[in-house]
């Protein structure tokens, strides 16, 4: 198995490092010639607008244009936050017409904390790890760190929801193959939500 990382801008080598840490080997995704022969691809944390731009550019060969066909045949992906962002149906707070994968059917609403609440932790209960989670009885919280991150603000039938916060909102769902979160699993020493969206790029879950 080999799993790309969307290395145009952002925290990608975070996630680089955690399949390293998990014994998978990555390649780092610029250009649409990359993607080939990957299992999966991870799009990192960053900045969504940014990426989108630097994405659907002729010099990326329209990288974009691409990973909306291989979304559409059922090539696994994981965005976090931005990453998020870029796999949404419809995003709140985004720039005009700004291009994105679309490969999910969900709405999200970019920067939903505020200003306030830049950057914090929170510790979750999400029961789709406890496939990953051994033998515990019960599987410990999962940290999510958020920073500047977006929310789910709807989600179509069809999109299972992974992951919410007190107030119910949503920050982590899987559609398929897809997957997503608000918060950066790669930015903390908990290995669980990338060892989930293997068994998925293995199709085991
Ligand atoms: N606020 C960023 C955006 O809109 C996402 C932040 C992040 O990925 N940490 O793209």
């Amino acid at each position: 198995m080999i799993v790309g990382v969307l290395a145009l801008q952002g925290a990608f080598i975070e996630h680089i490092e955690m399949l390293a840490h998990l014994g998978v080997p990555s390649r780092t995704v610029r250009k649409k010639r990359d993607l080939a022969g990957l299992d999966g691809l991870i799009i990192p944390g960053g900045e969504s607008t940014v990426m989108a731009k630097l994405a659907s550019s002729k010099h990326s060969g329209y990288l974009f244009d691409e990973l909306r066909m291989l979304a559409q045949a059922g090539f696994p992906i994981y965005g976090t936050c931005a990453g998020m962002i870029l796999l949404a149906r419809d995003v709140l707070e985004g720039i005009e017409g700004q291009p994105h994968i679309g490969a999910m059917d969900i709405v999200v609403r970019r920067n939903a904390f505020g200003r306030a609440l830049q950057s914090f932790v929170i510790d979750l209960s999400i029961p789709m790890l406890d496939v990953v989670s051994g033998a515990t009885e019960q599987a410990p919280d999962f940290p999510a760190v958020f920073l500047r991150a977006p929310i789910i603000e709807r989600v179509g039938q069809g999109v299972d929801i992974v992951a919410t916060l007190d107030d119910s909102t949503i920050v982590a769902a899987r559609q398929d193959h897809i997957l997503a979160s608000s918060f950066h699993p790669e930015l903390t020493g908990d290995t669980r939500f990338h060892e989930y969206f293997l068994a998925m790029v293995a199709g085991r879950v």
